[in-house]
């Protein structure tokens, strides 16, 4: 078989004209589209409009353009089968051999901030997905590109052999069917955005691939990375990476949990990451004072670490950032004089977050988790914690100093793995335990890690205390003042236990679970 006749229907019109040019060159007749034709026809390339196959106009403003018998008999024809051909011939239909066309933007027009509700329903294709989706059933006889990216193979193919190899239109219609599929679970993830209906029957976000990875979490995993269509700029799917060497896929998942946390803070605050849990977090005046503190907070562990912080990495704070090995600094930028520091160094990668927004006013996210077989979706644990929803239980309230050490100490044990506590001094954690399978363990290991540092220390904790035994080695330690969800059958018992020791305790009624 050879390629006679195509039809071109594109809104994006890169690349359109060459690839035309080139196939009209090898003798094909091209079919096109108003806005299509239009181009073709002003480029001197010889074009066929639409209603010349169809005998019937382009109507209603463009939605009725190519949904017709003679187009889609075209390409559904079963090119050996003669009943098929005798039916053609009856009807006086033609072949058509080759379908280029991609879509009405729709992800780019629900992408304006200020897109109407109409503006996005007339911006869903029909006619286009449906020519595709013919032409890749009939992939056996007919070759369809929906990829600017497939023009130049497409054209070599046809000039070396007047036709594509079936591999290769079996590749198109796979791409074709990924491609529908994808715009269509676009168009009802915008619809249930506007009904608010945030958990459908069916989840059908698909993701695009940014890049493939080295590997997983080990060398023999296989891993890619993909971005959500439409994902806000502050995430690592937008982030510019300025040095370094290529992300991995650990680097991705730590940096992306260092980003979380450094996002809550308003003011200046550095994060150090590992293996998804902070290690140190330091708050202050300055950026380069907030990374002393979090580098001060464990100076061990941050070997190795990723960094993220809130403001623009300084001169000051580079000066500091360099003496350390570290895989990556993110942040939302980089002086002149940090960048030139800071690349000195190979294989450091720096990465650059647009828009990061601070605070309390962040919107949840749905967050997925895959299980064997399936996953679990929820919002994301966007809350923000006000001073006024805590309600002191102890004899001794906390004083303006402690209670802004437990608010910051608060921000942080979010999004440690429980079970977590962690302890925090001077506008940064000094101890903090993670993801043990008991509340004490993990205030034990924050206690050991805190040393000297833990007397005059505050405590936060992701859960409430089953028991007192938690605020007993807290209090005997040194630990002046605990931050907690309250909830516990035994809440009287930790609350006594506090007493006792003249520890000041706060509830916040809301709990932070992490797994
Ligand atoms: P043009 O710029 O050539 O006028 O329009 C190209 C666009 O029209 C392509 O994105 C194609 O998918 C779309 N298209 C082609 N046929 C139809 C149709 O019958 N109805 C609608 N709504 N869109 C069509």
């Amino acid at each position: 078989m050879s390629i006679k006749r195509a039809l071109v229907s594109v809104s994006d019109k890169t690349g359109i004209v060459d690839f035309c040019r080139g196939l009209s060159q090898l003798g094909v007749e091209i079919i096109s589209t108003g806005g299509t034709k239009n181009l073709l026809s002003k480029e001197g390339i010889p074009v066929i409009g639409i209603s010349d196959v169809t005998g019937f106009p382009e109507v209603l403003d463009g939605r009725v353009k190519t949904l017709h018998p003679a187009v889609h008999s075209g390409l559904l024809a079963i090119r050996d089968s003669a009943e098929h051909q005798a039916q053609m011939k009856e009807l006086g239909l033609d072949y058509i051999d080759l379908v280029v066309v991609n879509l009405y933007p729709f992800q780019e027009t629900i992408a304006k901030p200020d897109v109407t509700y109409e503006d996005a329903i007339e911006n869903i294709d029909i006619g286009g997905p449906t020519m595709l989706r013919s032409a890749a059933k009939n992939h056996a006889f007919v070759s369809v590109v929906v990829d600017s990216g497939d023009y130049s193979k497409v054209l070599d193919e046809i000039a070396a052999e007047g036709d594509t190899t079936l591999d290769t239109r079996k590749q198109l219609a796979a791409k074709v069917f990924r491609h529908t599929a994808a715009y269509d679970a676009l168009i009802s993830d915008y619809l249930s955005n506007v009904n608010g209906d945030a958990l459908p029957e069916r989840f059908t976000v698909t993701y695009e691939k940014i890049q493939d990875l080295r590997y997983g979490e080990n060398p023999h995993q296989k891993a890619a990375f993909y971005r959500k269509p439409l994902a806000a700029a502050d995430t690592l799917t937008s982030a510019e990476q300025l040095h370094g060497k290529e992300l991995s896929y650990n680097n991705i998942n730590d940096a992306n949990a260092a980003l979380q946390i450094v996002k809550e803070f308003e003011e200046p605050a550095v994060v150090v990451v590992k293996h998804m849990n902070p290690c140190g977090v330091g708050i202050g005046t300055s950026i380069s004072e907030a990374f002393r503190k979090a580098h001060e907070a464990d100076p061990v562990s941050i070997f190795g670490g990723i960094v993220a912080a809130n403001r623009i990495i300084d001169e000051a704070t580079a000066l500091q950032l360099k003496e350390i090995f570290l895989e990556i600094i993110l942040a939302p930028g980089f002086t002149d004089e940090a960048l030139a520091l800071l690349t000195q160094k190979k294989n450091i990668r720096l990465l650059k977050i647009n828009g990061l927004e601070l605070g309390a006013n962040r919107k949840s996210q749905l967050v997925v988790t895959s299980i064997d077989g399936g996953m679990i979706v929820q919002e994301s644990d966007v809350h923000s914690l006000q001073e006024s929803d805590l309600k002191v239980v102890t004899d001794r309230a906390p004083s303006e100093e402690e209670l802004k050490q437990l608010l910051f100490a608060w921000k942080v044990v979010k999004h440690v793995k429980s079970n977590a506590i962690v302890l925090a001094k001077d506008n940064m954690t000094i101890g903090v335990g993670a993801g043990q399978m008991n509340r004490v363990g993990s205030a034990k290991i924050a206690i050991e890690q805190a040393g000297e540092k833990v007397e005059g220390s505050v405590l936060s904790s992701d859960a409430f205390f089953p028991m007192g035994d938690t605020v007993e080695a807290a209090a005997k330690a040194g630990v002046t003042a605990i931050i907690q969800p309250g909830g516990s059958v035994k809440d009287e018992e930790s609350i006594q236990m506090a007493n006792k020791y003249g520890v000041a305790m706060v509830f916040t009624s809301i709990r932070h679970f992490k797994h």
